[in-house]
């Protein structure tokens, strides 16, 4: 038996939520980052995707209702097959695998061939859907059972099944999934079995993520509804009194930025935390990271090092970016065993995010100027910092930072040693399909979060089209956005992410999108 074989494979049948990233388990994100093989559909949020290894395998199995990728025969042979050539291969699926995700039936293909599974439960939408759209699908005063049907059976049944009387006479909550297409014709076959014909009703489409959008009605009027604004699947139904909860308790889509498609570009490593904020908001985010940083090697590595090595010999030492405060300390932490060998050095930071970053490593600041660019740095030094002439200075830099810093700090007399921590480069890597989803799809508002975010997005042949708002951090980033035909709708007050997070709400709130200022 060769090596390859020997290895037991497993397959993870493994709930992906029902949108919100935040709504995963940690169990499936283990199971993700473990996989050789990711095998996702239609439902499950391509998002996840970013936590696979660069080197796993990325298989789209569908199925958008009709238009199967793979027909479900084809998943099960996929999954089998892959997992007997002793691969870890990670099933994702929207919701819970388990609710109308047929994850019994592949469980049964992968016993029935001596693979071995896992089932790791997800956060159902019948249950996720409606708690987004302020409706608790039980509640003491208004139910005291649950009913969870599916509105669309086997299509390949010659009959159905459903018994709709059931369904009409069942007390207590009723959640349908599945069911927009067929809405009418069940509404009608329920009500004819006797059920109250004010009952109310409502549908949350693209339930918990930004997209988010919810009807109500009556049993009566809710397919008319549904009709007059093209509601359309994927949506969860709720029948109960229940639904009346949401007058009160609607606190999802109230937000701010609900439904605005907002593009991240900054590296993935930064962007999680920025996105995350943006869906707190409502936003519906696409995170396509068009840089990376990597820190720099040979040559320049080894004088990086010689100089951090030399840290405590200077007056001052100066960070522009939270980057170069995680390379310097990585660095120094590599050469120096003790905190206190970085001397009496004073510290400055370009603006309060990199300052944050320094808190992080228990740093405190001795300089922030009031703007946040490398202009203010130089001014802050020749008004606050006294005379600065002949005092040595140690700038933490990126390889492709501009020179003014280093010019103005030069003509004061600085004598000034300058480390390059990181470059930045075009990422060219997209596991989520976001630049694919871009072209497509759109987007209400881009962001960009320095010069190199614009350079390598216009360098990934892309565009931003009339309708996409612009919000640019700063001056700099505005200039080059200029620089490239495209004038910033708007730029930060305050040239980091809290400041340009408060632009984009005000962008969001200035004119309704889409329209000529
Ligand atoms: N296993 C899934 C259900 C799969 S069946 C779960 O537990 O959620 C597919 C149906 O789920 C869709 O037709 C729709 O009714 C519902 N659904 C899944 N995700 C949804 C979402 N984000 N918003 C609204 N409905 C969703």
């Amino acid at each position: 038996m060769s090596e390859e074989t020997s290895k037991k494979g497993i397959c993870y049948l493994v709930g992906a939520g029902p949108g919100d990233p935040g709504l995963m388990t940690l169990r499936g994100k283990e199971c993700i980052e473990a996989a050789d093989v990711v095998v996702y559909d239609y439902l499950s949020n391509p998002e996840f995707l970013k936590w696979a290894r660069p080197d796993a395998e990325l298989i789209y199995a569908g199925k958008k209702s009709k238009n199967h990728a793979i027909p479900q025969g084809g998943i099960n042979e996929l999954l089998v097959q892959r997992a007997s050539e002793g691969k870890i291969v990670t099933r994702l699926k929207g919701g819970d695998p388990l609710v109308f995700g047929r994850g019994g039936e592949e469980a049964e293909e992968l016993r029935e061939a001596g693979v071995d599974f896992e089932f790791v439960p997800g956060i159902s939408s019948s249950i996720a859907g409606p708690a987004y759209a302020g409706i608790p699908v039980t509640h003491r005063e208004h139910c005291s059972q649950l009913t969870i049907f599916t509105g669309h059976e086997d299509p390949t049944k010659a009959e159905s099944s459903m018994d709709y009387s059931q369904i009409a006479n069942a007390p207590g909550t009723k959640v349908m999934l599945m069911g927009v297409e067929r809405l009418r014709t069940i509404t009608e076959a329920i009500l004819a079995e006797g059920a109250d014909k004010d009952l109310p009703v409502a549908l949350v489409r693209w339930a918990t993520t930004g997209r988010q959008e919810t009807i109500t009605g009556t049993l009566t009027t809710i397919a008319d509804v549904a009709e007059s604004v093209e509601f359309k699947a994927p949506a969860v139904a709720v029948f109960g009194t229940v639904v009346n909860c949401r007058e009160n308790l609607n606190w999802f889509e109230p937000r701010p930025l609900r439904g605005k498609r907002i593009v991240v570009t900054r590296t993935r490593k930064q962007a999680s935390r920025m996105s995350r904020e943006l869906r707190d908001l409502g936003a519906d985010v696409l995170e396509m990271p068009t840089i990376r940083i990597e820190r720099c090697q040979g040559d320049d590595a080894r004088e990086f090092a010689h100089l951090v090595a030399e840290v405590h010999s200077y007056d001052w030492l100066i960070f522009t970016s939270p980057n170069g405060v995680e390379h310097f300390f990585e660095a120094f932490y590599t050469i120096r065993n003790d905190a206190r060998e970085i001397g009496g050095v004073r510290i400055a930071a370009i603006g309060p995010g990199t300052a944050a970053k320094l808190k992080e490593y228990h740093m405190g600041t001795d300089l922030i100027p009031e703007k946040h660019v490398a202009e203010g740095l130089a001014e802050a030094f020749e008004k606050d910092a006294g005379s600065i002439e002949n005092t040595t200075m140690l700038w933490v830099r990126a390889k492709e930072a501009r020179d003014v810093l280093s010019k103005r700090l030069h003509a004061a007399g600085v004598i000034l040693d300058e480390a390059i921590a990181y470059q930045t480069l075009p990422e060219t890597d997209d596991p989520t399909g976001a630049v694919k989803r871009f072209r497509e799809e759109g987007a209400d508002i881009i962001t960009f979060t320095s010069s190199s975010t614009v350079e390598c997005f216009l360098d990934l042949g892309l565009s931003i089209p009339d309708e996409t708002a612009i919000a640019s951090i700063g001056p700099i980033t505005s200039a080059t956005l200029v620089e490239n035909g495209y004038d910033p709708d708007i730029e930060a007050k305050s040239h980091d992410i809290p400041g340009l997070m408060e632009a984009v709400i005000e962008l969001a709130n200035e004119k309704p999108f889409g329209e000529e200022d």
